[in-house]
């Protein structure tokens, strides 16, 4: 199967640390694709190079097979890679329904016009896009007023406004309780599911993981040292070495869970 979102040899230095170490993956249509690792093993710096944020010291990464490393954050953007922050992005002075609005004002070439008709236009596809998160009950509530688990939804129905066919999330669930994270995984899944879109995410909860991941990768000091499925990463002796130091299978300890 093509590759929607390739990296090829990708690598990053910060002085003498390979925060990124020659790392080649392909994330398929259709996908959801975990990159696991514990803290420091260079997850964002990879989403961040993927996004354009910094710039590789070598390597390449395609989109569609046409290479996108060197283009600014926003011609990545404007192709279509979406993605969520770790930090909630919202306005809280504006309503649910409001922030996806401008959302798709935006993807629509229109935000400078915003503030005049953010209340007119696209009520109804950002309607559709809150009920795709099950947030539509809550469309005329201010984001002030929401739970955080909420705002990361919303979050999710903003990134999926610009139609992205890939979508990156470093951390959606981080400061979510255990119930929030699973929901919001499981809802990714579906909408994986229902539409044209291929997730590479990164995640703390195993168990999260394991359940939703269609697939796992995982890095150690900048190397992809594992890739499979649920399965082959919990019996992987190395991934093993890494979460516990050479204990069993981390799956429901809580000293397999890493920031
Ligand atoms: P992860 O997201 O997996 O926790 P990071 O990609 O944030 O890991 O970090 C990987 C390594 O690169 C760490 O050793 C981190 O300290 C280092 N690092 C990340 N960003 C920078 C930076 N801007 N300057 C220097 N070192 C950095
Ligand atoms: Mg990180």
């Amino acid at each position: 199967m093509t590759s929607v979102l390739e990296t090829k040899h990708l690598t990053k230095s910060f002085g003498a640390i390979m925060a990124v170490d020659d790392v080649s993956f392909g994330l398929k249509k259709g996908e959801l694709l975990a990159l696991i690792g514990p803290n420091g093993a260079g997850k964002s710096t990879c989403f961040n190079m993927l996004m354009g944020q910094i710039t590789e010291t070598s390597g390449e990464v395609f989109l569609e097979g046409q290479k996108i490393n060197g283009l600014l954050p926003r011609q990545i953007w404007r192709k279509g890679v979406g993605r969520t922050f770790q930090i909630t992005s919202t306005y809280s002075s504006m309503t649910v329904i409001e922030n996806v609005q401008m959302a798709l004002l935006s993807h629509h070439n229109e935000i400078l016009r915003i503030f005049s008709y953010a209340t007119l236009k696209y009520r109804e596809e950002a309607m559709a896009l809150l009920e795709m998160v099950n947030m539509a009950d809550q469309a005329d509530r201010h984001c002030a007023v929401l739970a955080y688990g909420d705002l990361k939804r919303i979050e999710l129905a903003i990134a999926l406004a610009h139609d992205p066919s890939v979508l990156l999330m470093d951390e959606p669930t981080a400061g979510m309780a255990p119930k929030e994270r699973v929901e919001l995984m499981q809802l990714t899944a579906k909408i994986v599911e229902d539409r044209d879109v291929s997730v590479l995410f990164t995640e703390h909860d195993m168990d999260v993981v394991f359940a939703n991941a269609h697939r796992i990768m995982v890095l150690n000091r900048g190397r992809l040292i594992a890739e499979g499925n649920s399965e082959d990463i919990r019996n992987n002796s190395l991934v093993q070495d890494v979460y516990l130091g050479g204990g069993s299978v981390f799956a429901n300890e809580p000293s397999a869970k890493h920031a």
